[in-house]
């Protein structure tokens, strides 16, 4: 279950163990699971498993972004990530769709495509009629490969094939499209592939090549959307100054509709949250990722992967929409103990909760940007954050590093590394 409240005011006030205690109670958490995340660095053994050649572990901060209502639920969301000010902003950007009732979801089934690459064909265009004759039985050669899938709901759905011209010739490419329910599904669809491919060469006549999924998922896209109104997106509550906010953020949205150059940017930013989650909840963000950009550009010129505009009656309203093959059984999700830790405070059951979830995370913090850039530009708040690390960076040690911290943005002016240099110098000398 989600949380019944998302809204934790002066949480980021607390110390690190006086937030994993209110996070245990607020989702019911084991004492392992809160112990998971306080023990930074993975198990080696667990960590040897993992992948090959370990030689020791990457730690990286787990940081929860606040006041996410999606579907009428609260939820509270890991990232882990390394930069500052993402978190800040998606949990800010999260509150102020609260008065339409947050984000709403619309996702697909969780439907993947696997590809069985067919050379050699004496007729392709016949050869493409074979396999669509044999569909029914090809389907049911692929569902007798996963008869755990099938029970839990899922399993082959559908046989396409087309012709595609290729500098090595006309190749037949066949798609098996299965519903993976709660697993990311790519061994799943690979085995599916590589079982069925010998029937394909018995049906075409052609030799297989390639058997794999496909990270383009168009048929698995998760859709969120939200509607903000203007006196939300106003610095205090002010609806004439929020609907100038909005105007500006629809300028910058245009912009990144209309350039690949700003959307490749616009998209790095909405990608700040989605990958963080991913990481979090143990899932192969690489595979997140690909799919995201390819439907970027996916039967148009690259583009943004939100739409906004503004309805009749001045509010924002954005949507989000784009590939999500996430999964909650297989993958690292069910070894990583962090990963298992981040999952239960989500509060989710499916693969469909994770991704509707990365999905809301990605529109508010596209929306953050958006917001920053159109008023008063995105280094003020960023610098604001980073200046801790900047502070680390020119030697500050212990209670240095906010004092520094501290000072500098008392100043008010612009932040660089030379002025944090030279308060350290002074702080020292007092
Ligand atoms: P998996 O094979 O470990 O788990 C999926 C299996 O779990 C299913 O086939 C099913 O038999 C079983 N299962 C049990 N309960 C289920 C439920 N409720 N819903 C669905 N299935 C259930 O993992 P996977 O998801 O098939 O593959 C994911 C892994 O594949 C990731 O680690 C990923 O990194 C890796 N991978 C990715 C790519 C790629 O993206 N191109 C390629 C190869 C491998």
């Amino acid at each position: 279950m989600p949380v019944d409240n998302s809204r934790l005011k002066g949480f980021y006030k607390l110390s690190i163990p006086e937030r994993r205690a209110m996070l245990a109670e607020l989702a019911g958490l084991s004492e392992e699971q809160v112990q998971a995340w306080a023990d930074a660095e993975l198990d080696e053994d667990v960590a040897d498993r993992m992948i090959e050649n370990v030689i020791g572990t990457y730690s990286l901060p787990i940081g929860v972004a606040t006041n996410f209502i999606i579907d009428n639920e609260h939820y509270l969301i890991p990232f882990v990530l390394e930069e500052p000010s993402v978190v800040a902003a998606a949990s800010n950007m999260a509150k102020r769709c609260h008065a339409k009732g947050g984000f709403t979801s619309n996702n697909d089934e969780p439907v993947m495509i696997g590809q069985i690459q067919v050379v050699g064909c004496e007729n392709p265009e016949d050869a493409r009629g074979s396999i669509m004759a044999a569909k029914a039985d090809l389907i049911d050669s692929c569902n007798e490969v996963d008869p755990i899938l099938v029970k839990f709901g899922g399993g082959c759905r559908d046989v396409q094939a087309r012709i595609i011209e290729t500098e090595s010739g006309p190749m037949v490419i066949v798609h098996i499209l299965v519903d993976c329910r709660d697993a990311m599904g790519a061994n799943a669809v690979n085995t599916m592939a590589e079982t069925i491919a010998p029937k394909v060469e018995g049906i075409t006549g052609g030799t297989v090549i390639l058997r794999i999924i496909s990270n383009l998922a168009v048929h698995r896209l998760a859709r969120v959307s939200a509607v903000f109104t203007p006196a939300e997106m106003a610095d205090k509550g002010d609806a004439s100054q929020g609907s100038e906010v909005i105007d500006g953020i629809l300028q910058a949205y245009h912009f990144a509709k209309a350039d690949p150059f700003r959307a490749t940017t616009h998209n790095k930013g909405i990608m700040n949250a989605i990958s963080p989650i991913a990481i979090a909840c143990g899932q192969d963000w690489r595979a997140v990722e690909s799919g995201a950009h390819s439907f970027a550009s996916h039967e148009r010129t690259y583009g943004s992967l939100t739409h906004w505009e503004k309805d009749p009656d001045g509010n924002l309203v954005g949507s989000i929409e784009l590939p999500m093959a996430v999964g909650l059984v297989g993958g690292a999700v069910r070894v990583h103990p962090a990963a298992q830790a981040n999952v239960a405070l989500l509060g989710i059951s499916s693969a469909n909760d994770l991704a509707k979830v990365m999905a809301a995370a990605g529109l508010a913090q596209n929306l953050g940007a958006l917001r920053a850039l159109a008023t008063v530009g995105i280094q003020v708040g960023h610098m604001k954050l980073h200046v801790r690390n900047m502070a680390v960076t020119a030697g500050a040690e212990g209670g240095e590093v906010d004092i520094v911290a501290a000072r500098i943005r008392a100043h008010g002016g612009r932040i660089t590394q030379k002025a944090v240099e030279e308060e350290l110098a002074k702080l020292r000398s007092e």
